[in-house]
C-alpha cells in the first residue's frame, strides 16, 4: 500500500480519478493497492481516509463504477441495508457474508454514501435493548 503524488501534466489530463471518475486537472495521488494502480484527485485524497480510500480503489475495481454513480436514482440507506439484510437472510449461508459485506459497502458508494455514513447507518443506537428471545 503505497502512496506517491505526481504532478500534473497534460496526460494526466486523459485519466480521471478511480473514486468520482472526474477527468485530473491538478495532480493526482496514485495508490498501489493489491496489484492495481488507483488514481486519485485531490478532492477524494481530502475527503476520504487513507483506509477508506483502499477499500474503495478495490471495490471499484473489482465490480466496476463509482462513487456517486447513481446519485439521480439514489437509493435510501434504509433500503440498501434492507435489501442486504434481506439476501443475507434468504441465503443463510455465512461464509457468503464477506462477499456480501464487499457488495453492501459497494452499493453505498454507487449511491453516493461514505463508508462512515454506512457504519454510522448500521450501528444500533445507544438506548436500544435487545429483544429477549423466547423460545
Ligand atoms: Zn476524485
Amino acid at each position: 500500500m503505497i502512496k506517491t503524488e505526481i504532478r500534473y501534466e497534460k496526460s494526466l489530463g486523459r485519466l480521471k480519478c478511480d473514486i468520482c471518475d472526474t477527468r485530473f486537472r491538478e495532480n493526482a495521488r496514485i495508490y498501489k493497492v493489491n496489484n492495481d494502480i488507483g488514481y486519485v484527485c485531490q478532492q477524494c485524497n481530502d475527503n476520504f481516509s487513507k483506509e477508506d480510500i483502499y477499500l474503495i480503489i478495490d471495490l471499484f475495481k473489482s465490480y466496476g463504477g463509482y462513487f456517486g454513480k447513481f446519485d439521480d436514482i439514489k437509493l435510501s440507506l434504509d433500503n440498501i441495508l434492507t435489501e442486504f439484510y434481506d439476501r443475507i437472510s434468504a441465503d443463510g449461508n455465512l461464509k457468503n457474508t464477506f462477499e456480501y459485506n464487499r457488495k453492501l459497502c459497494h452499493k453505498a458508494l454507487l449511491n453516493g454514501y461514505t463508508p462512515k455514513q454506512l457504519i454510522q447507518k448500521m450501528k444500533v443506537p445507544k438506548n436500544y435493548k435487545l429483544k429477549k428471545r423466547t423460545i
